[in-house]
């Protein structure tokens, strides 16, 4: 595919290059984008070197002062007319994560509005950072607390959701009056080039946002995280990766946000809305088609309603329309690449082996591009290997239980902590069973939790920190406290 057909399936001209102090600048050589629908060569991107990424961390220090000095209204403004630019352009960059994700066009429509109101709601929260003024409880002095950017961050975003989780960071490091330096992962480059560029139009002076596309993640992290300009790490991505990061931010004390792997678990009591429970299922399962770390990763069913509810649930996966994300009515896309499609298939086959039963899909189709079937599982056991792992793919094991406590235990019974879904009819049980999950966020009767406004984040392995809400702008500050005597 040339840079010519690239731009007329998607309607934009997307840069390639590495983009450094308001510049597109190339790098050492060039990284191969693949459709994985086709699994052909959709673009190549700069391959940053290591002297690249510290232009970008020169660029984003030396535009630091200036940022951090300009009135957060005006901070305010560049983002939200970013926010205006990403919804006119929000089906451009929906059919270009669809041809570098693989994901379904709506999933892909779905990401971009999504993507871009953190731009919104972080242009509106700009001018909402305070602080506090107290009397030292001796009543000598008086407490003065305020918040300072932090300074240079650099932002690592996974390929699951290329727009969303680079605007995540970048909204809330710009209202905070940071700059940045963005590394997208090597899949899907091309989207975080498009945002970096209508930030760009949008006004956000050269310097502030930088991103380096690099096919050497490790050399990359190991020289930004060691230059002492970088005071702020924002990684999205695995529980894996998480751990090597934060061993190599020590040696620098770098700050870090962590945002890593979930395993999520979905209770569904016996006093449940099943239809809704179903709907809330299909969601937390199937959005972005598996591929999410909120994805729910197993279904723990209450045996009173486990027949109704898993042969209704495999009906309605076995249904799913599986094809090029842009082909007309395709509800599931590919998986990004090989490697996660045979993770996902050896989950299944291992799964099976130990007694879960097949009630739909379980297979790789005979066709071009990283398919996986829709795949429910029924009967799994409680130690199944599947239950312990993050599947990110269309699978859903489910495992039927009779006791609350059980359902608790074994939803607990995991290093991670990302989200929980309960679903009941019960108040009183919805309070207590939430209360009791370990979790940074649990949905009640709702499949999807993810919100702009809202504190996202992981407790256990599955993160440190909070992006979203006003936490998320938090998290891009210093608290500053001045002892004041007058
Ligand atoms: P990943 O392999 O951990 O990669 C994430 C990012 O880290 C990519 O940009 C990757 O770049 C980069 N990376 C890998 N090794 C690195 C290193 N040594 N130094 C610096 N950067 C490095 O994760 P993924 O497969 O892209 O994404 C899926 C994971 O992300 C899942 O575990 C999912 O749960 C998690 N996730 C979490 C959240 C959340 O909010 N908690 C949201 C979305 C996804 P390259 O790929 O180019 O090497």
């Amino acid at each position: 595919m040339t840079t010519a057909d690239l731009a007329a399936i998607t309607g934009i001209d997307v840069p390639t290059g590495l983009f450094v102090g308001g510049q597109w600048v190339k790098g050492g050589g060039e990284i191969a984008v693949t459709d994985p629908a086709t699994e052909e060569t959709i673009a190549e991107v700069a391959d940053g070197t290591v002297e690249d990424a510290l232009d970008a961390v020169g660029a984003a220090h030396a535009a630091l002062p200036g940022w951090a000095a300009t009135a957060p209204r005006q901070r305010g403004e560049c983002l939200r007319r970013a926010w205006a630019l990403m919804i006119e352009r929000s089906e451009a960059l929906a059919r270009l994560m669809v041809l570098e994700n693989g994901k379904a066009l709506p999933d892909a429509r779905a990401e971009a509005t999504y993507a871009a109101e953190f731009f919104r709601w972080y242009a509106e929260e700009a001018v909402r950072l305070d602080g506090a003024l107290v009397t030292a409880p001796a009543g000598t002095n008086r407490i003065l607390v305020t918040r300072q950017p932090v300074g240079v961050s650099v932002l690592i975003t996974p390929w699951n959701f290329p727009a969303a989780m680079a605007t995540r960071k970048i909204g809330p490091a710009l209202a905070a009056g940071c700059t940045v330096v963005l590394k997208p992962a090597r899949e899907t480059p091309l989207t975080a080039l498009a945002v970096a560029d209508i930030l760009r139009e949008a006004g956000v002076p050269d310097g502030v946002v930088n991103v380096i596309t690099t096919s050497s993640s490790g050399r990359f992290s190991q020289a930004v995280l060691a230059d002492p300009r970088v005071r702020k790490l924002s990684f999205t991505g695995s529980t894996e990766v998480g751990r090597v990061l934060l061993k190599t931010a020590a040696d620098t004390v770098t700050n870090c946000s962590m945002e890593l792997g979930g395993n999520a678990p979905f209770l569904i009591f016996e006093d449940a809305d099943i239809k809704a429970a179903l709907d809330g299922a299909f969601l937390a399962k199937m959005r972005n088609g598996g591929e999410a770390c909120t994805a729910a990763n197993r279904f723990y069913v209450h045996e009173a309603v486990a027949d109704e509810f898993t042969a209704a649930f495999a009906a309605r996966l076995g249904a799913l329309k599986v094809g090029p994300g842009l082909a007309d009515g395709t509800e599931l896309g590919p998986l990004v690449n090989e490697d996660t499609r045979s993770k996902v298939a050896s989950l299944v086959d291992e799964a099976t082996a130990a007694g879960g039963r097949v009630l739909t899909g379980g297979i790789t189709p005979d066709r071009r591009g990283y398919f996986y079937s829709p795949t429910v599982l029924d009967n799994v056991p409680p130690d199944a290997q599947i239950l312990d792992q993050e599947i990110f793919g269309p699978v859903a094991p489910i495992v039927r239980f009779s006791a609350e406590q059980d359902a608790i235990d074994w939803a607990n019974d995991t290093e991670y902590g990302l989200v929980s879904y309960v679903y009941t009819g019960d108040l009183r049980r919805s309070l207590r069973v939430a209360e009791a999950l370990e979790a940074g966020m649990v949905g009640i009767n709702r499949g999807v939790v993810s919100d702009p406004a809202a504190p996202f984040g992981g407790v256990k392995q599955s993160g440190i920190g909070r992006e979203g809400g006003h936490d998320g702008l938090l998290e891009f500050t210093e608290t500053k406290y001045i002892a004041v005597d007058w």
